[in-house]
């Protein structure tokens, strides 16, 4: 199978329509012009066909969890691509709906006059749902295409039960995928290029996204992040920060809950999570830092550790395994068992199962209600920190996003209160949030990718317990508990008073 095949879904069987305007590639999940495999294949495709290429991006109104804060950070990207769609010579069209239900239809409408239909392949959240849709609905080829990762996931086989087993594939596969990463720069064809006017006013608020955001009808209890801009600019930015400031000290010093200046976190996942940069950027430029290492040297050694296979740098080695071994582990999860999100019963390993089910009946010391818990009303300083991290800055700081989710287990009446509960805070506040590592983050803390642990405790049986009391232990924790209490309380942030 050929990398591009590798990387393509088709969804329909419909023959593709040479004849007709223009081809399309929709935009969903990766949310950026440079170094995206739909877009290369999309632009592969226009010039094989002769015709000019329609990047579409849009936004509704009414998706899941949708706030000011998430359409601020999305539409702060498509401001970007809108400019560097000029500079690339591409025709990009954004739509982002005033009112309610506008869009409707929009897009089966640009459809009728495509020759074929790119779109993304992301494995969660509305859109493998959306695409099927189109597929079902439009007479020409509806193609998704898989630019998650390094490895298409199409590779990496089976679903597995730990991250271990899926390393070792990641490996064997990583040189070779490699070779194949999406273009640096779009390669725009002449064809590709030939203006096409579209049949519907182009979104005009890309001078000022954030006053734009603000006149939406959207729910105001989940503000913008200020100071977190969305959009390559931004991410790339991010991205250089974290190289010259956090990425020494990654390996030892991760997992220290430090204020977002202070620690050794890149901050990159929302950019991951809309696409906007590539993990192969990503990659490219921690890599480049090691110095003596160039695309043609790339050295693979210690197939299948998680020691020295990217680099024999252990803070470049480290990142990377969390961004490519951890994250694809989210994203192959998704893709292989997606279904099994939605329900616990099939989406955990037996054990887990019958140990949660032996301690169903224990008493919980501690019950809270869902509001309590949005609110940061607990008796526990550390998790209430967290909670108030969350709702103020749109991200939690890694290590207690782990303590976040098992204090909901301990201290909700089922565990399947506790995952609706914590899919819930996670996706509406988190700029990161419904992505298959939201998912599959939430259900680590249940037992998922992870073995038995002894003592069997109560609620938690053979689960892997954490507190807040050790991880006072484990850390010195003043400096982070002094930066949360320097953001808005919740209260303040929820009522539109931060
Ligand atoms: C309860 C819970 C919920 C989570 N929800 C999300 C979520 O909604 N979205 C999300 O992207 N991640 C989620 N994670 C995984 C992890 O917490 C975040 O990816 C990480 O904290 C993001 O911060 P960073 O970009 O600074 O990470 P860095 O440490 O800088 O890592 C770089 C990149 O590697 C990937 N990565 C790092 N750690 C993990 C991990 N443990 N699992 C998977 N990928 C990882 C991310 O893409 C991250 O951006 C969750 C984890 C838990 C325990």
């Amino acid at each position: 199978m050929s990398y591009k095949q590798a990387r393509l879904r088709r969804l329909n069987t419909a023959p593709t329509a040479g004849e007709r305007d223009y081809v399309l590639y929709w935009i969903q999940a990766y949310r950026r012009l440079e170094r995206n495999h739909a877009l290369d294949y999309a632009l592969w495709c226009a010039e094989r066909l002769d015709r000019p290429l329609v990047v579409y991006e849009g936004l509704r109104l009414d998706y899941p969890w949708a706030s000011r804060r998430l359409h601020r950070f999305i539409l702060e990207g498509m401001a970007a691509n809108a400019a560097r769609a000029k500079e690339h010579g591409l025709n990009y069209w954004p739509f982002v709906e005033e009112k309610r239900g506008e869009g409707r239809g929009l897009l089966r409408k640009l459809s009728e006059r495509a020759a074929l239909v790119v779109t993304d392949d992301f494995p969660c959240f509305i859109v493998p749902g959306q695409s099927r849709a189109l597929a079902r609905k439009v007479d020409v080829p509806v193609l998704a295409v898989d630019s998650s990762s390094i490895v298409p996931l199409s590779l990496l086989g089976s679903p597995v039960s730990a991250a271990a087993h899926l390393r070792p594939r990641i490996h064997k596969a990583f040189a070779e995928a490699w070779l194949h990463r999406a273009a640096a720069e779009p390669e725009v064809s002449r064809a590709a290029a030939r203006p096409v006017s579209a049949p519907f006013d182009r979104w005009s608020g890309a001078d000022d996204p954030a006053a734009f955001v603000d006149a939406l009808p959207l729910e105001g209890t989940v503000p913008p992040v200020e100071g977190m801009p969305g959009g390559t600019g931004a991410a790339r930015a991010r991205l250089g920060t974290f190289l010259e400031h956090r990425l020494r000290g990654y390996a030892e010093r991760r997992s220290e809950p430090r204020p977002p200046d202070e620690g050794h976190a890149s901050g990159l996942s929302p950019y991951l999570h809309f696409g906007h940069i590539s993990i192969e950027e990503v990659a490219e430029k921690v890599l480049a830092t090691t110095g003596d290492w160039t695309p043609e040297e790339l050295r693979i050694h210690n197939r299948g550790k998680r020691e020295g296979f990217f680099s024999d740098d252990a803070d470049v080695n480290s990142f990377l395994d969390e961004a490519l071994t951890w994250r694809d582990v989210g994203l192959h999860w998704h893709r292989s068992r997606r279904a099994d999100a939605a329900s616990l019963e099939t989406a955990l390993p037996s054990w887990v199962l019958e140990t949660l089910g032996a301690h169903a009946g224990d008493e919980r010391p501690h019950l809270y209600s869902a509001d309590e818990l949005e609110a940061g009303q607990t008796h526990d300083e550390l998790w209430n920190a967290a909670q108030r991290e969350l709702v103020a800055t749109g991200t939690i700081h890694n290590y207690l996003r782990m303590l976040w989710g098992k204090k909901v287990l301990e201290w909700s009446p089922s565990p399947v209160e506790a995952y609706r509960i914590l899919e819930h805070l996670n996706n509406k506040y988190a700029l990161d949030g419904r992505d298959p590592n939201s998912y599959t983050g939430i259900l680590w803390c249940f037992g998922l990718f992870d073995r038995p642990w002894a003592p069997d405790r109560k609620i938690f049986g053979r689960i892997r317990y954490m507190s807040s009391a050790n991880t006072a232990r484990k850390f010195r924790l003043s400096p982070y508990l002094g930066y949360v209490e320097s953001l808005p309380t919740i209260e303040a942030v929820r009522s539109g008073r931060a």
